[in-house]
C-alpha cells in the first residue's frame, strides 16, 4: 500500500520533529560557489567536499578566474574527493559557459541551470532551493531510499518519478524542509544497512519497517 498524501506529509512533519534544523551541510557561500559545490559532492560526503572548497574558492573568486583555470591546477584542491578529474572539467566548463552565455551569473530557472556542464536535475534543484528560496524536491540517494521504504512512491521508481510524486503528494511550502528532513533521516534514522526500525516513530506506517522488525 502506498502512502497516501496525507500520511506522506504527516511522515515529513515526524521527521521534522526529530530533525527540526535539518538544512543543507556544504557550507553556504555565494550561488556561484555554492552552485559548484553541490557539482563536487556527487557520490562524495559533504563534508569532503567542505573541507576542499574554502582554498579551492580563496583560489577562484568568480568565474572568470575558473574559466581560464589549468585543469591540473584545478584537480590538485580537489584531488581528495571521488571523481576530481571530471569534476574539475564540469567546474570549468561549467565556469565558461556561465561567463559566456550568462554574463557570469548564476541563473535562476531549472532549465538554464541544467543547460550548464556537470547541472544535472539534483543540482539544478538543490540551487534553485538554497541560493533562491524557489520550491524544488531534489532527490538524492536517501531521499530515494526513504520514500521508496515508506511506501511514499514505488519501489521501482526512478529518480524523476520520485521528484514529481513527492512534489504531488507533499504541500509546495513542504518541499525544501522535506529534502532536508528526508536526508537527516536517511542519514541518522533510515540509514541504508541498519535502519532503526524498532525506535522508529514511522513503524506503524512503514511497510519496509514492519517487514523488517
Ligand atoms: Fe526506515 Fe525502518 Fe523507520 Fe521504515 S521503520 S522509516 S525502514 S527506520
Amino acid at each position: 500500500m502506498m502512502l497516501s498524501s496525507e500520511e506522506t506529509t504527516h511522515a515529513i512533519e515526524v521527521m521534522g520533529e526529530m530533525f527540526p534544523n535539518a538544512t543543507t551541510s556544504l557550507t553556504k557561500t555565494d550561488p556561484y560557489h555554492f552552485m559548484l559545490s553541490v557539482i563536487l559532492s556527487a557520490q562524495t560526503t559533504d563534508k569532503a567536499v567542505n573541507l576542499v572548497t574554502p582554498a579551492l574558492f580563496e583560489r577562484y573568486k568568480d568565474p572568470v578566474d575558473l574559466a581560464n583555470a589549468s585543469q591540473a591546477e584545478v584537480e590538485s584542491y580537489i584531488k581528495t574527493i571521488g571523481l576530481y578529474r571530471n569534476k574539475a572539467r564540469f567546474l570549468i566548463k561549467c565556469s565558461q559557459e556561465l561567463v559566456e552565455r550568462f554574463d557570469g551569473v548564476v541563473p535562476k530557472t531549472r532549465k538554464e541551470l541544467m543547460s550548464l556542464s556537470g547541472v544535472g536535475r539534483k543540482t539544478a534543484d538543490v540551487v534553485l532551493a538554497e541560493c533562491f528560496g524557489i520550491p524544488a524536491f531534489a532527490v538524492d540517494t536517501h531521499v530515494s531510499r526513504v520514500a521508496k521504504r515508506l511506501g511514499m512512491v514505488p519501489v521501482d521508481s526512478d529518480v524523476l518519478t520520485i521528484e514529481k510524486i513527492l512534489m504531488q503528494k507533499v504541500p509546495q511550502d513542504l518541499w525544501i524542509k522535506g529534502h532536508h528532513r528526508m536526508i537527516f533521516w536517511g542519514r541518522y534514522q533510515c540509514m541504508a544497512r541498519n535502519p532503526k526500525c524498532r525506535s522508529c516513530p514511522l513503524l506503524d506506517i512503514c511497510p519496509e519497517g514492519r517487514s523488517r522488525v
